[in-house]
Parts: C-alpha cells; sequence; structure tokens
C-alpha cells in the first residue's frame, strides 16, 4: 500500500504556452486592429465599398485570433491547476480558433455573395471617403507591423526560458510577416479604388472584396485543418506512435496491447500503453525506455503478466 506522499508521482497539469510579453505586445496590435475592424466594416458599408468591407473582416480575422491567444493565456493561468480539467486546459485556444474559423467562414461567403452581385449590379462608390478610410487602415497595418517587430537582442540573457522563448519569437515574426502581407493587400483596395475614382473601373472594388473572402476562407479553412485533428485526438504523426511501440516492444518480450497516445497541449503528448509480458518490471523500467521521446509529459503504462508458458522462446535463468 502506498501511505506516503504521492507528491513524487504527480506533476503539474499546465501544459499550455505562457508569456507575458507577447500577451502585452498582442493587446497593443489588438486594440489597434478592432478600432481599425469597426471603422473599416461600419465605413465600408456606409460609402459602398466591398475593398473597404473585406478589409474590416479581414481585420477581424486579426481580432479573432488575438482574443483567442488572450483568452487562452488568461484562462490557461487561472485554471493550471484546476482539476476539473482532465488533462489542463491547453486546448482552450484550439477550440477558440475552431469556433472562430467557422463563424469567419460564414462572413466570407456572405462577403463573397455580396461582392458578386455588385460585379453583376455595380452599387455607387463614395471613392473619397472610402480611400481616406481606406489609408487609415493601411497606416494602421504599418504601425502594427512595427509593434511585433521583434528586438532579438535581449533574449540571450534567458537561457534557461530558451524553448518559451524561442515559440515567441517564431510566432511574433509570422505575425509581423503576416501584417505586413496584408499592409500589402491594404495597398491594393486603394489602387483598386483610386482606378474606381479616376478610370471608372467601379467593378474592381468588389473585386477587391472576393479577394478578401478568398483570402478569410483560407485562412478560416487552415486553421479547421489545423484544429480540428487536435480536438479529435488524432494529432499524432504515425512514425512517432510507432517509434514509442518499438522502444518499448524491443525491450526483453513486450507486446504492446493497447496504446493511445493524444495531444493535450500545444507541444506535450499523454500516452496509455497497455503491453504483456512474461517478465514484469518496474513502471520506471519502463518509462526509462521513452526517455528519448521528449513530447511524451504524461505517461500511464500498464503492465500486464503473461502467466502461459512462452511459446516461442527460452526463459531467461533467474535465480
Ligand atoms: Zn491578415
Amino acid at each position: 500500500m502506498h501511505v506516503h506522499t504521492l507528491e513524487n508521482w504527480q506533476h503539474s497539469y499546465d501544459f499550455s504556452v505562457k508569456n507575458d510579453k507577447g500577451e502585452q505586445r498582442t493587446k497593443y496590435v489588438l486594440i489597434l486592429t478592432a478600432i481599425t475592424m469597426v471603422v473599416e466594416i461600419i465605413a465600408g458599408s456606409i460609402y459602398g465599398s466591398m475593398a473597404l468591407l473585406a478589409d474590416g473582416w479581414h481585420m477581424g480575422t486579426h481580432v479573432a485570433a488575438f482574443m483567442i491567444a488572450l483568452f487562452a493565456y488568461r484562462y490557461a493561468r487561472k485554471h493550471a491547476n484546476n482539476p476539473a480539467y482532465a488533462f489542463g486546459t491547453g486546448k482552450v485556444n484550439v477550440l477558440g480558433g475552431f469556433a472562430s474559423a467557422i463563424a469567419l467562414a460564414v462572413v466570407a461567403l456572405v462577403m463573397l455573395i455580396e461582392s458578386l452581385q455588385r460585379i453583376v449590379d455595380p452599387q455607387t462608390i463614395h471613392f473619397n471617403e472610402a480611400i481616406f478610410i481606406a489609408s487609415v487602415g493601411l497606416l494602421i497595418n504599418v504601425v502594427s507591423a512595427f509593434l511585433l517587430k521583434d528586438d532579438h537582442s535581449h533574449h540571450h540573457h534567458h537561457d534557461h526560458h530558451h524553448d518559451h522563448y524561442h515559440d515567441h519569437d517564431h510566432n511574433l515574426r509570422a505575425a509581423y510577416l503576416h501584417v505586413l502581407a496584408d499592409a500589402m493587400t491594404s495597398l491594393l483596395a486603394i489602387v483598386a479604388l483610386l482606378s474606381g475614382k479616376y478610370f471608372g473601373w467601379n467593378s474592381l472594388d468588389p473585386i477587391m472584396g472576393v479577394v478578401g473572402a478568398v483570402i478569410i476562407t483560407r485562412w478560416s479553412y487552415g486553421l479547421l485543418k489545423q484544429t480540428s485533428p487536435i480536438l479529435l485526438d488524432a494529432s499524432i504523426e504515425k512514425e512517432y506512435q510507432q517509434a514509442i511501440q518499438d522502444a518499448i516492444e524491443k525491450d526483453s518480450d513486450n507486446k504492446v496491447s493497447d496504446i493511445h497516445i493524444w495531444k493535450v497541449g500545444a507541444n506535450h503528448y499523454a500516452a496509455i500503453i497497455a503491453l504483456v509480458t512474461h517478465h514484469p518490471n518496474s513502471t520506471e523500467h519502463y518509462k526509462g525506455l521513452l526517455q528519448e521521446f521528449g513530447k511524451l509529459s504524461h505517461v500511464t503504462i500498464e503492465v500486464n503478466e503473461c502467466k502461459e508458458a512462452p511459446c516461442c522462446e527460452q526463459e531467461p535463468n533467474i535465480a
């Protein structure tokens, strides 16, 4: 019977990646982006510009992403050791991503239909006002890119947190590149509006609406593809699982009878492994076999002793 403390066999269930500095920066960009989003959607509707509306909803995808990131940081911190969540709250951002991908896919569809209608049946566009708001949107994009442009020099003091900072750099850099790409699409929207104003090419504006809808749909599809397997616990690579099974089976006469590996956080997996053997060993022994698998942070091993005589191998000599 185990009458001693269980502490040595327990560990924290906090598998989420936290980062205060990243949180602070995303917050500033979020506020800027949210304001731009609202202004562009309202202005796009009033001034009849699909390009502006598309830009506004595109900002909406960013607001959704940032909101999820912020919410996930907070939620993960608040419930880091809440036993109600059997495997922690590492998936809270995955769930948020899935939900907003669905919501914005619907927006993109509505926008696509509306844009196509306007190509066929052009509406009046108030070019001057639309161009002004689109220019403000472009400016906000540039400011956001500047805020997200990371200064790498100060990270060398944090070697013990290296993994975290590496993720953080990577995320910020990706966000920075994305915002730069967005600045290009904003610029295109302005070009489309200017062409409408000076050359009467009015359908360029709804065409930019179609482009915007396609970009949002791509974002949405990518996010659904990325999040659904994690939500369905189908996220481990076949090779990785096979390698784990092989590591167990190449020891003694072990046979893996049941194996479940699933994602509990961004880079963390849990595993339940049941094995059958004629020569049962300690749990530590089997966990030792899995030492090289750094992604496994929560392993449960079930050892079943086979009482039947081994059929195809010699019993080793045990005194
Ligand atoms: Zn974007």
